[in-house]
């Protein structure tokens, strides 16, 4: 490890909670003034799922099963030289190095989960926001979440010694969960050259689009150049009219995880019984709330949202041309 860098892993692990916990607030003003779609409320639909299960409870317990039972133990089964192989880079490449290789990775176990029936169980769930902003890259499934994260984290502590290691972690968390809210973001930005290179939200929310030209394209996640370079991208230059999976999916945390492994017929859980009551808990719960909290935080979530995507009959020419040509 760089001299300069001993005795920093307690200020990298501060410096970056303080800015996970600001992030969000930029995002959401970039939200309000400009809006990829419009009339999207803060609270959208799926708002407490996300943040209170995914982001809080959730990562919570991962990050504890995935470094603790997981990294741990299998840096000693593997007799890992504790010395670091790579450690005496430069911090900054050291960084570049596992960002790039990373994100190569997860361009393929993606594009993969897209093709595979029983991956996609593990990846459906992320499809399943309607209302994609910042909070909605957060919504990631349990085990998608692990095989991730351990493939991620594993070579840093197999490549670097414990205290660089240490300072790598943060910065490489920071990183993911910075960029997962940029390319989520509900904000219209225009990459221009640049978006050859690095990822943003124009390509992801399409990936969102519940329309069938997207369901295998823009897999990429940091890096846009995966897509350029392996033909999976699409950017047809107007907005997405639909967006999540094609069918009835779960509302809750729970149910979500439960619906990946045993299909259930949703509606007979969520609209009548014990189940309609508890997923309207959450509603009563925020509809108590309106008094005391700006009205612009309920805008109707698909206030204008119909306008902003092609005429339905020009994405029925394009649907049909293409898959005239197709056939
Ligand atoms: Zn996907
Ligand atoms: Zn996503």
């Amino acid at each position: 490890m760089e001299e300069w860098l001993s005795g920093w892993t307690w200020n990298v692990e501060s410096i970056s909670g303080l800015i996970l916990l600001m992030t969000p607030f930029v995002f959401i003003l970039l939200e309000r003034y400009f809006p990829y779609q419009k009339g999207l409320s803060i609270f959208r639909k799926g708002f407490w799922i996300d943040f209170l299960w995914y982001t809080l409870i959730q990562s919570f317990f991962l990050k504890i099963l995935i470094f603790d039972y997981i990294i741990a133990p299998s840096e000693v089964a593997l007799g890992i030289d504790k010395t670091g192989y790579i450690s005496h880079w430069p911090l900054w490449a050291i960084v570049l190095f596992f960002v790039i290789t990373h994100d190569f990775y997860i361009y393929w176990f993606h594009r993969f989960q897209h093709s595979n029936p029983w991956f996609w169980r593990t990846h459906e769930a992320h499809h399943s926001v309607e209302n994609v902003d910042w909070l909605a890259g957060s919504r990631s499934h349990v085990v998608e979440i692990i095989i991730n994260q351990t493939i991620e984290f594993l070579p840093i502590f197999f490549l670097l010694d414990v205290q660089t290691a240490a300072i790598v972690v943060p910065i490489k968390a920071l990183i993911d969960a910075l960029w997962g809210q940029f390319i989520h973001a509900n904000i219209d930005v225009k990459l221009g050259r640049l978006g050859y290179l690095i990822n943003g939200p124009e390509l992801h929310q399409w990936h969102h689009a519940d329309h069938a030209e997207v369901y295998h394209a823009n897999f990429s996640t940091k890096l846009a150049l995966w897509d350029w370079m392996f033909g999976t991208i699409y950017k047809p230059g107007f907005k997405p009219r639909r967006f999540g999976v094609w069918y009835r999916f779960p509302r809750g945390w729970a149910e979500q995880h439960v619906f990946s492994i045993f299909r259930f017929k949703v509606s007979d859980w969520e609209d009548q019984g014990i189940g309609k009551q508890i997923n309207n808990l959450r509603i009563n719960l925020l509809n108590r709330m309106r008094p005391w909290l700006p009205k612009s935080w309920f805008a109707d979530r698909l206030d204008g949202h119909e306008k902003y995507g092609p005429k339905p009959e020009l994405y029925d020419r394009i649907h049909r041309t293409r898959s005239n040509s197709m056939a």
